[in-house]
Protein backbone atom coordinates (compact mmCIF):
# COMPACT_ATOMS: atom_id res chain seq x y z
CA UNK A 1 0.00 0.00 0.00
CA UNK A 2 1.60 3.06 -0.81
CA UNK A 3 1.87 6.16 1.41
CA UNK A 4 -1.37 8.72 1.23
CA UNK A 5 -0.67 12.21 0.62
CA UNK A 6 -1.86 15.00 3.50
CA UNK A 7 -4.57 16.33 0.63
CA UNK A 8 -5.74 12.73 -0.56
CA UNK A 9 -9.17 13.72 0.96
CA UNK A 10 -9.30 16.68 -1.14
CA UNK A 11 -8.50 15.18 -3.78
CA UNK A 12 -11.04 12.24 -3.88
CA UNK A 13 -13.60 14.87 -2.90
CA UNK A 14 -13.27 16.59 -6.78
CA UNK A 15 -16.41 15.93 -8.38
CA UNK A 16 -16.49 14.47 -11.68
CA UNK A 17 -17.55 15.43 -14.94
CA UNK A 18 -19.19 13.37 -17.76
CA UNK A 19 -16.89 12.55 -20.17
CA UNK A 20 -18.61 12.70 -23.17
CA UNK A 21 -21.93 15.22 -22.20
CA UNK A 22 -24.42 13.42 -24.83
CA UNK A 23 -27.05 16.23 -25.36
CA UNK A 24 -25.44 17.51 -28.69
CA UNK A 25 -26.44 13.82 -30.04
CA UNK A 26 -29.01 14.18 -32.42
CA UNK A 27 -32.48 13.05 -31.29
CA UNK A 28 -34.15 9.86 -32.68
CA UNK A 29 -37.84 10.56 -32.86
CA UNK A 30 -39.33 8.34 -30.46
CA UNK A 31 -42.43 8.97 -31.03
CA UNK A 32 -42.65 8.56 -35.03
CA UNK A 33 -40.99 5.34 -33.88
CA UNK A 34 -43.98 4.26 -31.46
CA UNK A 35 -46.69 5.03 -34.21
CA UNK A 36 -44.50 2.83 -36.78
CA UNK A 37 -44.41 0.10 -34.57
CA UNK A 38 -48.03 0.32 -33.27
CA UNK A 39 -49.44 -0.92 -37.18
CA UNK A 40 -46.02 -2.62 -38.05
CA UNK A 41 -46.40 -6.46 -39.25
CA UNK A 42 -44.65 -9.42 -37.92
CA UNK A 43 -42.52 -10.20 -41.33
CA UNK A 44 -40.04 -12.98 -39.86
CA UNK A 45 -39.47 -14.59 -36.35
CA UNK A 46 -35.86 -16.72 -35.35
CA UNK A 47 -35.29 -18.36 -32.17
CA UNK A 48 -32.18 -18.99 -30.70
CA UNK A 49 -31.79 -22.50 -28.57
CA UNK A 50 -30.78 -22.43 -25.81
CA UNK A 51 -26.53 -22.50 -25.52
CA UNK A 52 -27.02 -21.56 -29.74
CA UNK A 53 -27.68 -18.80 -31.79
CA UNK A 54 -29.68 -17.49 -34.68
CA UNK A 55 -29.22 -15.01 -37.17
CA UNK A 56 -31.55 -12.63 -38.73
CA UNK A 57 -31.85 -9.62 -40.93
CA UNK A 58 -33.71 -6.09 -40.49
CA UNK A 59 -34.18 -3.71 -43.53
CA UNK A 60 -33.29 -0.39 -42.48
CA UNK A 61 -36.45 1.06 -41.90
CA UNK A 62 -38.15 -1.61 -39.88
CA UNK A 63 -38.17 -3.51 -36.06
CA UNK A 64 -36.63 -6.08 -34.13
CA UNK A 65 -37.82 -7.30 -31.17
CA UNK A 66 -36.11 -9.88 -28.76
CA UNK A 67 -38.49 -11.76 -26.72
CA UNK A 68 -38.14 -13.93 -23.33
CA UNK A 69 -40.73 -17.22 -24.51
CA UNK A 70 -40.08 -19.75 -22.10
CA UNK A 71 -37.83 -18.67 -18.94
CA UNK A 72 -35.79 -16.35 -17.85
CA UNK A 73 -32.65 -15.83 -20.39
CA UNK A 74 -30.23 -13.25 -21.27
CA UNK A 75 -28.88 -12.93 -24.74
CA UNK A 76 -25.43 -11.81 -26.22
CA UNK A 77 -26.08 -9.57 -29.54
CA UNK A 78 -24.46 -8.68 -32.64
CA UNK A 79 -25.18 -6.36 -35.20
CA UNK A 80 -23.62 -6.24 -38.39
CA UNK A 81 -24.15 -3.45 -41.53
CA UNK A 82 -26.09 -6.26 -43.54
CA UNK A 83 -23.40 -4.89 -46.70
CA UNK A 84 -20.43 -4.57 -45.24
CA UNK A 85 -19.24 -6.58 -41.79
CA UNK A 86 -16.80 -4.26 -41.28
CA UNK A 87 -19.19 -1.63 -39.77
CA UNK A 88 -20.54 -3.24 -36.29
CA UNK A 89 -21.59 -2.55 -33.15
CA UNK A 90 -19.30 -0.74 -31.27
CA UNK A 91 -19.56 -1.62 -27.54
CA UNK A 92 -16.96 0.18 -26.04
CA UNK A 93 -18.33 3.58 -27.90
CA UNK A 94 -22.12 3.19 -27.00
CA UNK A 95 -21.00 2.73 -23.21
CA UNK A 96 -19.09 5.81 -23.94
CA UNK A 97 -21.94 7.70 -24.56
CA UNK A 98 -24.78 6.04 -22.98
CA UNK A 99 -23.32 4.91 -19.92
CA UNK A 100 -23.08 1.11 -18.98
CA UNK A 101 -26.11 -0.04 -19.64
CA UNK A 102 -29.06 0.90 -22.22
CA UNK A 103 -32.63 1.52 -22.29
CA UNK A 104 -35.41 2.79 -24.32
CA UNK A 105 -34.57 6.32 -26.43
CA UNK A 106 -30.73 5.35 -26.05
CA UNK A 107 -28.76 3.54 -29.18
CA UNK A 108 -26.53 0.96 -30.16
CA UNK A 109 -23.43 2.48 -32.51
CA UNK A 110 -21.00 1.58 -35.06
CA UNK A 111 -17.38 0.91 -35.37
CA UNK A 112 -15.15 3.31 -36.77
CA UNK A 113 -15.14 5.04 -39.28
CA UNK A 114 -19.09 4.88 -39.58
CA UNK A 115 -19.73 5.72 -35.96
CA UNK A 116 -23.41 5.91 -36.23
CA UNK A 117 -26.58 5.20 -34.68
CA UNK A 118 -27.11 1.34 -36.21
CA UNK A 119 -29.87 0.67 -34.18
CA UNK A 120 -32.41 2.98 -31.05
CA UNK A 121 -34.04 1.21 -28.86
CA UNK A 122 -37.71 1.92 -28.77
CA UNK A 123 -39.20 -0.02 -26.10
CA UNK A 124 -37.80 -1.63 -23.26
CA UNK A 125 -40.17 -3.83 -20.44
CA UNK A 126 -37.48 -3.78 -18.34
CA UNK A 127 -36.91 -0.20 -18.45
CA UNK A 128 -38.27 -0.39 -14.73
CA UNK A 129 -35.60 -1.90 -12.83
CA UNK A 130 -33.65 0.77 -13.10
CA UNK A 131 -30.25 1.01 -10.70
CA UNK A 132 -30.36 -1.43 -7.52
CA UNK A 133 -29.03 -1.17 -4.31
CA UNK A 134 -25.87 -3.32 -5.86
CA UNK A 135 -25.08 -0.99 -8.53
CA UNK A 136 -26.15 -3.60 -11.16
CA UNK A 137 -29.03 -2.95 -14.06
CA UNK A 138 -30.14 -4.50 -16.89
CA UNK A 139 -28.68 -4.80 -21.08
CA UNK A 140 -24.94 -4.15 -20.45
CA UNK A 141 -22.48 -2.85 -22.84
CA UNK A 142 -19.64 -3.70 -20.25
CA UNK A 143 -19.50 -8.03 -20.86
CA UNK A 144 -17.25 -8.66 -23.58
CA UNK A 145 -19.33 -12.07 -24.48
CA UNK A 146 -18.49 -15.08 -22.87
CA UNK A 147 -15.79 -16.89 -24.79
CA UNK A 148 -14.05 -20.30 -24.60
CA UNK A 149 -9.99 -18.58 -24.59
CA UNK A 150 -11.03 -16.79 -21.45
CA UNK A 151 -12.95 -20.04 -19.97
CA UNK A 152 -9.42 -22.10 -20.72
CA UNK A 153 -7.59 -19.21 -19.34
CA UNK A 154 -9.27 -19.48 -16.27
CA UNK A 155 -10.32 -23.14 -15.75
CA UNK A 156 -8.43 -25.37 -18.34
CA UNK A 157 -11.65 -26.18 -20.03
CA UNK A 158 -12.76 -26.74 -24.18
CA UNK A 159 -16.38 -25.42 -24.10
CA UNK A 160 -17.63 -24.83 -27.24
CA UNK A 161 -21.27 -23.56 -26.78
CA UNK A 162 -20.20 -19.95 -25.38
CA UNK A 163 -21.60 -16.99 -27.16
CA UNK A 164 -18.71 -15.97 -28.67
CA UNK A 165 -18.88 -19.48 -30.37
CA UNK A 166 -22.16 -19.70 -30.75
CA UNK A 167 -22.34 -16.14 -32.97
CA UNK A 168 -19.31 -17.35 -34.52
CA UNK A 169 -21.20 -20.74 -35.79
CA UNK A 170 -24.27 -18.30 -36.31
CA UNK A 171 -22.65 -15.77 -38.51
CA UNK A 172 -20.50 -18.70 -40.88
CA UNK A 173 -23.89 -20.35 -41.36
CA UNK A 174 -25.51 -17.04 -42.95
CA UNK A 175 -22.70 -15.81 -44.94
CA UNK A 176 -20.82 -19.20 -46.25
CA UNK A 177 -17.83 -17.55 -44.30
CA UNK A 178 -15.43 -19.90 -42.43
CA UNK A 179 -15.46 -20.33 -38.99
CA UNK A 180 -11.94 -18.87 -38.87
CA UNK A 181 -13.51 -15.88 -41.42
CA UNK A 182 -16.66 -15.87 -38.93
CA UNK A 183 -15.17 -15.49 -36.25
CA UNK A 184 -13.15 -12.38 -37.17
CA UNK A 185 -16.15 -9.96 -36.95
CA UNK A 186 -17.62 -11.35 -33.95
CA UNK A 187 -17.71 -8.65 -31.54
CA UNK A 188 -18.06 -7.14 -28.19
CA UNK A 189 -21.75 -7.48 -27.56
CA UNK A 190 -24.91 -5.89 -25.74
CA UNK A 191 -26.17 -7.82 -23.13
CA UNK A 192 -30.01 -8.40 -23.36
CA UNK A 193 -31.52 -8.51 -20.14
CA UNK A 194 -28.47 -9.14 -17.88
CA UNK A 195 -28.10 -7.81 -14.91
CA UNK A 196 -24.69 -6.67 -14.02
CA UNK A 197 -22.61 -3.87 -12.43
CA UNK A 198 -19.05 -3.20 -11.23
CA UNK A 199 -18.34 -4.46 -7.01
CA UNK A 200 -17.92 -1.23 -4.99
CA UNK A 201 -14.88 -2.99 -2.44
CA UNK A 202 -12.96 -4.00 -5.82
CA UNK A 203 -14.74 -2.87 -8.89
CA UNK A 204 -15.34 -6.22 -10.48
CA UNK A 205 -17.83 -7.04 -13.14
CA UNK A 206 -20.68 -8.90 -11.73
CA UNK A 207 -23.58 -10.70 -12.63
CA UNK A 208 -26.68 -11.30 -10.99
CA UNK A 209 -29.63 -13.18 -11.81
CA UNK A 210 -31.92 -11.62 -14.33
CA UNK A 211 -35.05 -9.94 -13.62
CA UNK A 212 -36.39 -11.13 -16.90
CA UNK A 213 -39.57 -13.07 -17.22
CA UNK A 214 -41.42 -14.67 -20.32
CA UNK A 215 -43.29 -11.92 -22.48
CA UNK A 216 -40.33 -9.48 -21.32
CA UNK A 217 -38.83 -7.99 -24.58
CA UNK A 218 -36.46 -5.20 -25.80
CA UNK A 219 -37.45 -3.57 -29.22
CA UNK A 220 -35.05 -1.78 -31.53
CA UNK A 221 -35.81 0.17 -34.77
CA UNK A 222 -33.11 -0.56 -37.40
CA UNK A 223 -31.44 2.68 -38.81
CA UNK A 224 -29.45 0.81 -41.75
CA UNK A 225 -29.53 -2.54 -42.97
CA UNK A 226 -28.48 -5.09 -40.57
CA UNK A 227 -27.89 -8.38 -40.12
CA UNK A 228 -28.05 -9.48 -36.48
CA UNK A 229 -27.32 -12.64 -34.14
CA UNK A 230 -28.36 -13.77 -31.01
CA UNK A 231 -26.66 -16.55 -28.41
CA UNK A 232 -28.96 -18.02 -25.67
CA UNK A 233 -26.20 -17.72 -23.40
CA UNK A 234 -25.41 -21.06 -21.02
CA UNK A 235 -25.55 -18.97 -18.15
CA UNK A 236 -29.40 -19.02 -18.88
CA UNK A 237 -30.47 -16.17 -16.52
CA UNK A 238 -26.82 -15.62 -15.27
CA UNK A 239 -27.67 -15.99 -11.08
CA UNK A 240 -24.31 -18.51 -10.76
CA UNK A 241 -22.06 -19.09 -14.13
CA UNK A 242 -21.49 -19.74 -17.66
CA UNK A 243 -19.36 -21.26 -19.77
CA UNK A 244 -20.99 -24.76 -18.52
CA UNK A 245 -24.22 -26.63 -19.31
CA UNK A 246 -24.79 -26.57 -15.55
CA UNK A 247 -27.64 -23.35 -15.88
CA UNK A 248 -30.92 -23.92 -16.90
CA UNK A 249 -31.52 -21.99 -20.02
CA UNK A 250 -34.15 -21.26 -22.43
CA UNK A 251 -34.85 -20.15 -26.00
CA UNK A 252 -35.15 -16.53 -27.15
CA UNK A 253 -37.18 -15.27 -30.10
CA UNK A 254 -36.00 -12.23 -32.08
CA UNK A 255 -39.86 -10.98 -34.01
CA UNK A 256 -39.08 -8.96 -37.36
CA UNK A 257 -41.74 -6.34 -37.55
CA UNK A 258 -42.03 -3.91 -41.12
CA UNK A 259 -43.98 -0.95 -40.72
CA UNK A 260 -46.99 -0.15 -43.24
CA UNK A 261 -45.38 1.90 -46.15
CA UNK A 262 -45.48 5.68 -45.40
CA UNK A 263 -45.59 5.37 -41.63
CA UNK A 264 -42.02 6.95 -41.14
CA UNK A 265 -42.76 9.87 -43.52
CA UNK A 266 -39.61 12.33 -42.73
CA UNK A 267 -37.22 9.67 -40.98
CA UNK A 268 -33.60 9.75 -42.78
CA UNK A 269 -31.25 6.94 -42.80
CA UNK A 270 -28.16 8.91 -40.62
CA UNK A 271 -25.22 9.00 -42.67
CA UNK A 272 -21.61 7.96 -42.08
CA UNK A 273 -19.65 10.02 -39.95
CA UNK A 274 -18.74 13.73 -40.80
CA UNK A 275 -14.90 13.37 -40.08
CA UNK A 276 -12.49 13.69 -43.11
CA UNK A 277 -10.23 10.92 -42.47
CA UNK A 278 -7.61 13.09 -42.70
CA UNK A 279 -5.65 12.33 -39.31
CA UNK A 280 -3.71 15.56 -39.74
CA UNK A 281 -1.38 14.10 -42.34
ZN1 LIG B 1 -22.77 -15.83 -22.90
Amino acid sequence: MTQAPDDAEARRAVAPVICYPNDSLPVPDLALYAKALAGADMVDVAIAEPRDACTFRVPAGAFFRIVSIEGPQVGDLNLWNAHDLSERFYSGKTRALHGTHVTTGERLWSSFPTLRPMATIVEDSLGWYGIDAFGGSVHDVIGTRCDPYTGNLLSRVQYHHCCHSNLTRALAAATGLSLTEAERHVHDVLNVFMCTGFTRDTGQYFMKASPVRPGDHLTFFAEIDLLGALSACPGGDCSAEHTSDLAACYPLRVEVLQPAAGALEGWVAPRVNGYDRSHGA
